[in-house]
Order: C-alpha cells, then sequence, then structure tokens
C-alpha cells in the first residue's frame, strides 16, 4: 500500500510558486537572474497599513479571531463590495481566509462530492485544476480563443455545461493573460448561465484593481443580479495592496456557503493571521489613491514589456487590459534549437533554457493549459524589465 493518498497523486505542486522559489535559490547561489516568475508586485506594503499592524500587535490583537474573520473586517468587506461593486452583502455572508487561495480551496472542498465537474477557461490559474481534483472534483477545461486574448465564447460555456457541472470558475483580469472581460463579455457568459440554475459561479477578481486604458471591471453578480444567489466573488488584498505575504483573502456569497467555509476552516487553519487582518482593515477602509500611481506604473512596464517581447524573433504578444502578467505565444519558436543547443520542443523546454542560457525565469504556457505560451510577470522594475526583454531577444536570435 502506497503511504501517500491517491489524492495527492492526481495533483502536482504548484508550478508558479516552484518557479519563483527557484529563481531565488539560483540568485542566492550569485546566478545573475532575473526573475519573472512571481505573480506579486515589487512595491512595499503602503506605510499606513503597516502602521495599522503595528499597532494591533502593541495593543494585544494577538489572539485568535472567529474562524473566518473578525467583524471589523467582514464590515470593510461588505463596504467595499457595496462601495465598488455595487453589491449588497452582510457580515454573516463574507469569509476571511489565508490568501485567495484558501477562499477558493475551502469553497470548492465544502461542495464538491466526487464526479462533480468544475468550468474553467484555459489558459487558467495554476492552482484552479488542482483544487478541483484534491476536492475529488473533475476539472472541464474550455480554450479560450486566441484572437480574443485567449478569453472564452459564450457557445464554448455552453457546451461545456453538463448535469454535472457544479461550478464555473470566472477569473478577470485574468492570471495568467491580463485579459478582461468587458460588460458585453461578461453579460454574454451570464445569459449562458441564467439558461442553467444549477451551475454557480464562483469569480476570482483578484486583479480588479489592476486595470489599464479605462478597463471598466465589472464582476457577474453585478452584471446579473439573477446570479447573486449562486455566486461566490472572491477577493483580497494581496495584489492591488502589495499585501502578498500578509495571506488575506475574502469572499462573499450566500450563508450557507459560508457557513460551510467556515465550518471546513475551523476545522483546519482556524482564523487568518489577527494582525494581517487588522492591517486588511485599514487597506480597505484607508486612502486609496495610491492605486492610480502604482497602475501607471504598471501600464508603462505592461507597454515596455509588450514592445520588448514583439520584438523578438518567434514571440507574439498582445496587449491585455489587465493584471501584471502577459502571455505570448511563441508557436514560431518551437522545433527550434538554441544558442546553448537545447530543443526547444515544448513552451517547457524554452522556459528551461531560457533560464539557463539567459538567466531570465518565466512560467511555461503548459502550466496554465494552453501552449505553446509563456507567462511574464511584470511586477518589477523597469531596468529589470529592459535587461530582461533585451536577454530574450539574444535568446529567440539564438534559435535555429
Ligand atoms: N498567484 C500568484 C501567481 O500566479 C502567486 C503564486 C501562486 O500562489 O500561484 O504567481
Amino acid at each position: 500500500m502506497p503511504f501517500l493518498s491517491e489524492t495527492l497523486a492526481r495533483v502536482k505542486p504548484s508550478p508558479t510558486v516552484a518557479v519563483t522559489q527557484l529563481a531565488a535559490e539560483l540568485k542566492a547561489q550569485g546566478r545573475d537572474v532575473i526573475g519573472l516568475g512571481a505573480g506579486e508586485p515589487d512595491f512595499d506594503t503602503p506605510d499606513n497599513i503597516k502602521a495599522a499592524a503595528i499597532a494591533a500587535i502593541e495593543a494585544g490583537k494577538t489572539k485568535y479571531t472567529a474562524p473566518d474573520g473578525i467583524i471589523e473586517l467582514k464590515q470593510a468587506i461588505c463596504d467595499k463590495f457595496k462601495r465598488e461593486n455595487g453589491l449588497g452583502y452582510v457580515p454573516s455572508q463574507v469569509s476571511v481566509s489565508t490568501g485567495g487561495k484558501q477562499v477558493l480551496f475551502n469553497a470548492l472542498l465544502a461542495t464538491l462530492n466526487p464526479g462533480d465537474e468544475v468550468i474553467i477557461p484555459a489558459p487558467y490559474w495554476v492552482s484552479y485544476p488542482d483544487m478541483v481534483r484534491l476536492g475529488q472534483g473533475e476539472p472541464v477545461i474550455v480554450e479560450g480563443e486566441r484572437q480574443l486574448g485567449y478569453k472564452i465564447t459564450p457557445a464554448a460555456l455552453e457546451a461545456a455545461i453538463t448535469p454535472k457541472t457544479k461550478w464555473f470558475i470566472f477569473n478577470s483580469p485574468s492570471n495568467p493573460t491580463g485579459a478582461g472581460y468587458n460588460r458585453d463579455e461578461l453579460k454574454a457568459l451570464t445569459d449562458v448561465l441564467m439558461r442553467h440554475p444549477h451551475v454557480w459561479v464562483m469569480t476570482d477578481d483578484m486583479y480588479e484593481h489592476l486595470a489599464y486604458d479605462g478597463f471598466d471591471f465589472v464582476t457577474p453578480a453585478q452584471i446579473e443580479p439573477g446570479l447573486y444567489d449562486r455566486t461566490l466573488t472572491v477577493n483580497g488584498v494581496s495584489k492591488a495592496y502589495a499585501m502578498t505575504g500578509w495571506r488575506i483573502g475574502y469572499a462573499a456569497g450566500p450563508e450557507h456557503l459560508i457557513a460551510a467555509m467556515r465550518k471546513l476552516q475551523s476545522q483546519s487553519t482556524t482564523n487568518p493571521s489577527t494582525i494581517s487582518q487588522w492591517a486588511a482593515v485599514e487597506a480597505l477602509n484607508g486612502p486609496q489613491d495610491f492605486l492610480a500611481e502604482r497602475c501607471d506604473a504598471f501600464l508603462r512596464r505592461r507597454d515596455l514589456v509588450v514592445a520588448g517581447l514583439n520584438a523578438c524573433p518567434g514571440i507574439d504578444c498582445a496587449t491585455p487590459e489587465g493584471a501584471f502578467y502577459v502571455y505570448p505565444s511563441i508557436a514560431d519558436c518551437i522545433g527550434k534549437t538554441s544558442a546553448g543547443g537545447a530543443l526547444i520542443e515544448n513552451d517547457e523546454a524554452f522556459a528551461k533554457a531560457l533560464l539557463e542560457e539567459e538567466g531570465v525565469a518565466v512560467v511555461f504556457g503548459a502550466a496554465f493549459g494552453l501552449s505553446p505560451n509563456f507567462r511574464v510577470s511584470y511586477a518589477t522594475s523597469d531596468a529589470a524589465l529592459t535587461e530582461a526583454c533585451a536577454r530574450i531577444k539574444r535568446f529567440c536570435e539564438g534559435l535555429r
């Protein structure tokens, strides 16, 4: 009998976390590596948020809290949903966890039975399918259209729905493509969902505040109030407030689902860090003006990276609406051999050779379920991005 569980054998370690770790290890060994793997802002957490955490420690707010969050944070989350998304929730409809990742994990584990299907548009964030598998469910992958910036069509969504479909996972702006669904595009998807009342919506809105060129962020329950009773709206402070390490994610949805998620969390991690919760209260209730400044910096970097990558032979990079990722196609690089002698048989080989030969860490497309591509996180300095693009160009020019 194998010691490890059969469930665990169905999943792999997170590739985004693995690439980030590898880049850090190589740097620690003295290698000159530019890390474009990690999906985290390089900006610091704003000072008012840090001060709120310090004040919480000094006030002795360092004990357990209710498993799914303090009432002050739940109220701040309700206020945020009302103010920014026009969605009305009360604190008993809110769950706070250790990052958006735990929110999603809780929701899937709390609801899936063996064989339940979960529709996931590809390319997808690496963890969605494996979380579904950990919950004994079956991921059903719907591929995005390249000419639509890898967004899916309503017809493709409708074709994937079966009587076993439990959830549709939606993510806009997207990790890994940065693509955002506008009002009309999202309404067309919610129209499909209105025809299938047994399908629930899990919307991962983590990149809401990272949107460019006037992109108008919308979330499913806002655009289609008829979905409110079967939507879990997930968000967090990690990306917008540069708080990845604080580990605070949250969601709002129907009370019976939130209660089930609370039960699960009470038997696993109990509450997310008390200090981080107080910091998140300040993030949501405090000044928001720095968001626009940071978006300006991300916009500049996006344009720098898109231009830099499109100057590389064999790379085709679309200009996305949001997040801090681009997801270029490398179809014209496949089958070639690098200057260092590596056969580029797929996007994993491309990313490996790029790291070994030029010291640039990116995440290969197969990890996100759509190839041949790679993901660049441009949440790093302009200087590092300029140097990385020069190295990627040299690497592509060396392909024969
Ligand atoms: N969401 C980020 C990424 O895609 C952080 C790493 C992770 O949890 O996957 O890089």
